[in-house]
């Protein structure tokens, strides 16, 4: 698993070796605080004097601008010392994109830097105890007075709670109902520890992170100038969607490096473990658990890095950057159980780091956007992808006696379009796609005619009761199908009938 691959660029390659490094030299440390459930401040001061938390940031402001690329493999390394992974990783969330994108000259100078050098940690805070994947539904509101902005409201879940010093949050600057339905009510903000009014006001106790502090803020009338707004009024949720790529895939990679100790501690064990006197790591079952775990920790690497090659190619992969918290996550989860399967009742015990994998896992399938949240996203997305929405109409082939995807014009094209030979395009339509309804457009582009036109005559054959009409919510025709009324006006019965070479004659009814 310590293969670079080869499109990083040399620096790339190089802090990959480096922090691969730094995760030898500080791993016992990481596991003393992950015992003693301590916030590991030593290792994160290391981490920032490494200058790890500005490995996205430019250079001009301080960083060691490697991109998305260069942020997963420092994540993903990171990640193998638990705590130190996720608060690298919410720190370099909450802001670097968001301001990169969207900040003017003078934020970016002031908040980069600060961000690269690692010294004060950030927190990303956008879920609220009445907003959780429903972003943009926040309470916390943000009104003007004067140059500053007076902050009311609470968030929840959110990681570095109270040993963060900055804060970058989202808050509904209007109540306007037209414009909260288009997502223009929210504007990001980034608020600093110390503020009057700002307090944390619980840390809780959870299923992962065990020495990460995840918890409740409150904002009671803190007051923040305008300077501190990222982003104009109302466009908070264009800030929010330009972090969330990069939020869900340095969220996917922080998973890849723990799998890779997981693979070692596993073939480590099994060569060791004696039963039923054989080693435990020749039996197939077990074999093929690590071979599985192997697979799924070779293909969730390999996404990622694709993933943020896509986005330091200037690119807005949306769906990939989901898929990649979705398996890196759900694998991750996979992974831990078969593990701990494979390790038998030690992998129950809190002395291997089996166990926890699957804890944290199961963090971040809720994380970043929950795994069904992802999927909508993936779902939705492709709908509207040209390269998934190509013609798949079938045509009737005399020379196949069969219906295939052909780009064929229809039989019908260029008669006149009148309700007879409507009714016949639909119900020659149930001969090639006997369980679909067909689109307006379907009809229209069989026979051709306008779309009021069609529109009129499909309604004159649903009052006749030769098709029915599926409407959408606004009562649009949909979608249309012939009638069993419908199909017998339009052709006769043989018409239909199909049968296979072999089927015998006697058998017909
Ligand atoms: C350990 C931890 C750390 C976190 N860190 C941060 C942080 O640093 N900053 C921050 O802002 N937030 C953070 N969060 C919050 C996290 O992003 C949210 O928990 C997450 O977005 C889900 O919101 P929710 O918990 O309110 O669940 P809900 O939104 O209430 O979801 C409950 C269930 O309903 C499902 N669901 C919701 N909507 C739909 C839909 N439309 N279709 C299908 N299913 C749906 C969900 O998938 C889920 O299964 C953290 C959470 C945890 C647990």
């Amino acid at each position: 698993m310590s293969e670079e691959f080869f499109w990083w660029n040399d620096e790339q390659k190089a802090i990959y070796k480096d922090v691969r490094q730094f995760v030898q030299d500080n791993f016992e440390e990481a596991e003393e605080y992950f015992w003693n459930t301590k916030f590991p401040w030593s290792l994160v001061k290391k981490v920032a004097k490494k200058g790890y938390f500005g490995v996205g940031v430019p250079k001009e402001y301080g960083g060691l601008e490697l991109g998305a690329t260069g942020s997963c493999i420092v994540a993903a390394q990171l990640g193998r010392l638990y705590a130190v992974g996720h608060v690298f990783t919410v720190s370099i969330l909450a802001g670097l994109e968001q301001l990169l994108r969207f900040g003017t000259e003078d934020q970016k100078r002031t908040w980069l830097p600060k961000i690269a050098s690692g010294e004060e940690l950030g927190a990303l805070c956008i879920t609220e105890p009445f907003a959780g994947s429903d972003a943009a539904n926040v309470f916390t509101s943000a009104i003007k007075d004067g140059d500053e902005w007076i902050i009311n409201g609470k968030k929840r879940f959110i990681t570095g709670a109270g040993v963060s010093d900055r804060y970058f949050i989202y808050a509904k600057t209007s109540d306007d109902k037209a414009l909260r339905k288009q997502y223009g009510h929210i504007t990001a903000f980034m608020v600093e520890k110390g503020r009057p009014g700002f307090s944390l006001e619980k840390i809780n106790p959870l299923i992962g992170f065990d020495n990460v502090p995840n918890g409740y803020i409150d904002f009671d009338h803190v007051r923040i100038p305008d300077i501190n707004r990222i982003g104009a009024v109302g466009n908070g949720w264009n800030v929010m969607m330009a972090g969330l790529n990069f939020e869900r895939l340095i969220g996917a990679a922080v998973f890849s490096g723990l799998f890779e100790d997981v693979i070692a501690l596993l073939f480590h064990f099994t060569k060791r473990r004696v039963q039923f006197r054989k080693t435990t790591n020749q039996f197939p079952g077990i074999q093929e658990g690590i071979a599985e775990i192997i697979t799924k920790a070779k293909v969730s690497r390999l996404f990622s890095y694709h993933c943020a090659k896509l986005i330091d190619d200037g690119g807005e992969p949306m769906v990939e950057a989901s898929i990649a918290k979705m398996i890196n996550t759900e694998y991750a989860r996979d992974i831990g159980l078969k593990a701990i399967q494979i390790l038998g009742g030690d992998g129950l015990t809190k002395f291997l780091p089996a166990e926890r994998i699957l804890r944290e896992a199961k963090v971040g399938e809720i994380v970043a956007g929950t795994t069904e949240v992802q999927k909508m996203i993936i779902y939705r997305f492709c709908a509207m992808l040209p390269f998934y929405n190509k013609p798949m109409r079938m045509r009737w082939s005399d020379e196949a006696n069969a219906p295939i995807i052909s780009k064929r014009e229809s039989q019908f094209k260029g008669m006149d379009v009148t309700e007879n030979n409507v009714l016949k395009v639909i119900s020659h339509d149930y001969k090639i796609n006997p369980g679909l309804y067909m689109t307006p457009d379907d009809v229209r582009e069989d026979i051709g005619g306008g779309r009021s036109e069609l529109r009129k005559i499909f309604e004159q054959l649903e009052q006749q009761g030769l098709i029915v009409i599926h409407r959408d919510r606004s009562g649009k025709t949909a979608l249309v199908k012939a009638t069993y009324d419908g199909l017998q006006k339009a052709f006769p019965k043989e018409y239909y009938r199909w049968f296979p070479d072999w089927y015998e004659d006697a058998d017909k009814f």
